[in-house]
C-alpha cells in the first residue's frame, strides 16, 4: 500500500482513533489481521495449553489455561467446546484474576464485637470457631417435630449462601453437610 506523508498526517489528525497508531492505520486502510493474529500466536508460543473449565457458572464453558514454567500467563475460551465455541462472558474472561491477584487478601481477619480493629487469626483457629458457633446454633435451635407432630428435623436459624466461583465438587459436599445439619435454606449463584 503506497502511503503518503500527507495521507498519513491526514489521517492521523481524523477519527476515533485520532492520534493513535492504531487509527492511522486503520483510518488508511491498512489491514491489522495478520499482525493481530500474529500477536495472539505470539502472546502463547511458548505457553503450555491445558483444557480446564470455568467455575464461575453451571454454565460450565470450556476454557484454555495458559502455562510458562508452571505460572499461569493466560486463561481463554476454547473453540473446541461445542457450547461456547471459545467465547467466554465478561465474568468468565476474568477467570485469570481469580489465580493471579495481588489483592485477593490470603489471612483471616477477625473483628470481635465492638472491637474497631482486625485481628489476624491462622485458618485453623477460624474454622474451630466456626465449626463450634455452627453446632451451638444448631443445638439450640433444631426442631425435630411440629407441633402438629409432623416430622421435619431442620434449623431455619442456619442459611448457607454459596458464590459462584465454589465447584461442583465443593457444592456437593456442602449439600450433604448442610442437610446433615438439617439446614433448609441453602443458596447458590451458580445453581448447581
Ligand atoms: S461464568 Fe460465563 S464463562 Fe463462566 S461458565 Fe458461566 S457463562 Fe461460561
Amino acid at each position: 500500500m503506497d502511503l503518503t506523508r500527507r495521507d498519513f498526517l491526514k489521517a492521523s489528525s481524523s477519527g476515533a482513533l485520532a492520534g493513535t497508531a492504531l487509527g492511522t492505520l486503520t483510518a488508511v486502510g491498512a489491514s491489522l489481521a495478520p499482525a493481530v493474529a500474529q500477536a495472539q500466536q505470539l502472546r502463547i508460543e511458548h505457553a503450555k495449553a491445558t483444557p480446564s473449565v470455568c467455575p464461575y457458572c453451571s454454565v460450565g464453558c470450556a476454557t484454555l489455561v495458559h502455562t510458562v514454567e508452571g505460572k499461569i500467563v493466560n486463561i481463554e475460551g476454547d473453540p473446541r467446546s461445542p457450547h461456547n465455541e471459545g467465547t467466554l462472558c465478561p465474568k468468565g474472561a476474568a477467570i485469570y484474576q481469580l489465580h493471579v491477584n495481588p489483592n485477593r487478601p490470603t489471612k483471616v481477619l477477625h473483628r470481635a464485637p465492638g472491637a474497631t480493629e482486625w485481628e489476624v487469626w491462622d485458618l485453623e483457629r477460624a474454622v474451630s470457631r466456626v465449626a463450634e458457633l455452627v453446632k451451638k446454633t444448631r443445638d439450640e435451635t433444631f426442631v425435630e417435630r411440629l407441633e402438629n407432630g409432623k416430622l421435619v428435623n431442620n434449623t431455619t436459624a442456619i442459611f448457607s449462601l454459596g458464590g459462584a466461583t465454589l465447584d461442583c465438587e465443593w457444592n456437593h459436599a456442602q449439600q450433604k453437610l448442610m442437610r446433615g445439619l438439617g439446614v433448609v435454606a441453602i443458596e447458590n449463584q451458580a445453581r448447581i
